[in-house]
């Protein structure tokens, strides 16, 4: 059934590859590249890619070529992105252990504190590493713009960020750069207010800085993004602090609309509205914020409930009660074998994947500048196994 015309609009053909299948496209990857290149371009700025947003590093080689490195959550996505990217390597995490620090200290060129606390413990360290380290605070720029509360860091009471009541400007004293991401999917007209929040509360202390990074959730890359805004924002800052380097560390940008996970249906069970098509993948293991965030994915071919004659509710492989991907319908009746094609499960989807109930992870191919498909890997029964003993 959805198959020619699939296969022409996607540039491949969802039949010919193994499922369940992450695909992603480095010739959608570059479109988004040519808007982040345009922004670096027109202001001056430095972009990072969010390791935690997208990890697939055998597209590294191509993301290298328009970015200036990446930033990690965490030693292992330090030393992926040391290992994979190049460029510039920075760091934040809510807490930093000393094991932590010791790894960093040899990876990461900037290193961004969540607190004066931890600044204040392993200052010491940091001066005395062998490397020049240049240290940044996190700040909460205190201006809530974010829809979803768990996403949203400038929620009441959130952990993420020093406020301008608990700052310590007698605790600079080695401290090159201010940090804030209080972003989430938006668009720069949110960042102007998060903006202001910023220089109202933390303004007086930015011409000592070396630099400031105005952190990810930039949705830059999506159809209606305002890039002049964008570009007169970090502009109009740039000139206001003498021409301070400002960095933005974009996670979904980079990947947005860049990748598709292909399912195969095994089985059509139960009846009326109850008629459901199970698959060979999973919400909860393979696409975990369509519970958790949650929202809707978008198939191809496929419509809202009552929009096309064939309705059914589309089920995955756990035991999960609950690990339905949504009620769809189609033009034509589904069938065991067919391949349904979800799009924008790139970002974020890709790095959150878990083998709960030994459901395997999806295989990851990667179409390149030439179209050319690639598979970079399999997943099979090591891959569950080593993670458990
Ligand atoms: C999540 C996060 C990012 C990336 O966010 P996106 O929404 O993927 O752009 C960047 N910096 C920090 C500190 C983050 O927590």
């Amino acid at each position: 059934m959805l198959t020619d015309f699939l296969g022409k609009a996607l540039g491949f053909d969802p039949h010919t590859i193994s499922t369940p299948a992450f695909v992603v496209d480095e010739r959608r990857i570059e479109k988004n590249l040519a808007r982040l290149r345009e922004v670096k371009e027109r202001t001056g700025c430095h972009i990072l890619l969010a390791l935690k947003g997208f990890s697939m590093f055998s597209t590294f080689p191509l993301i290298r070529k328009s970015l200036d490195g990446t930033c990690a959550s965490s030693v292992h996505e330090a030393m992926l992105g040391k290992e994979t990217f190049g460029g510039e390597v920075h760091a934040f995490a809510a807490a930093f252990s000393k094991e932590d620090m010791e790894s960093f200290l040899s990876i990461t060129d900037h290193l961004v504190f969540n607190s004066f606390s931890l600044w204040e413990r392993f200052k010491p360290m940091v001066l005395s590493a062998p490397r020049k380290i240049s240290c940044g605070i996190r700040v909460n720029p205190e201006r809530s713009v974010g829809r979803v509360a768990i996403y949203d860091p400038c929620a009441p009471g959130s952990r993420l960020g020093v406020r301008h009541k608990d700052f310590r400007p007698d605790m600079l004293e080695g401290i090159e750069g201010l940090h804030f991401h209080a972003l989430c999917e938006q668009n720069s007209h949110e960042l102007e207010i998060v903006l202001e929040g910023f220089v109202q509360h933390f303004g007086e202390f930015i011409p000592s800085m070396k630099w400031v990074n105005f952190g990810g959730g930039h949705h830059i890359s999506r159809q209606d993004y305002d890039l002049e805004k964008l570009c007169r924002l970090i502009t109009d800052f740039r000139k206001r602090f003498n021409n301070i380097p400002v960095y933005l560390e974009p996670g979904e940008a980079i990947a947005l609309d860049t990748g598709f996970l292909v399912a195969e249906v095994l089985d059509i069970a139960g009846s009326g509205p109850d008629t459901h098509a199970i698959l060979d993948s999973s919400a909860t293991c393979h696409m975990p914020d369509v519970l958790e965030m949650p929202y809707r994915p978008q198939i191809i071919g496929a419509g809202e409930e009552g929009e096309k004659a064939h309705a059914y509710q589309l089920g995955g492989l756990s035991c999960l009660a609950g690990d339905n991907i949504g009620r769809y319908s189609f033009d034509a009746p589904l069938a065991v074998g067919d391949r349904l094609v979800f799009t924008d499960m790139a970002h974020y989807s890709m790095v959150k994947t878990n083998t709960f109930n030994g459901i395997p992870l999806p295989s990851i191919y990667r179409i390149d500048m030439e179209g050319k498909m690639h598979l970079e890997r399999k997943f099979g029964y090591q891959d569950f196994k080593t993670r458990l003993g």
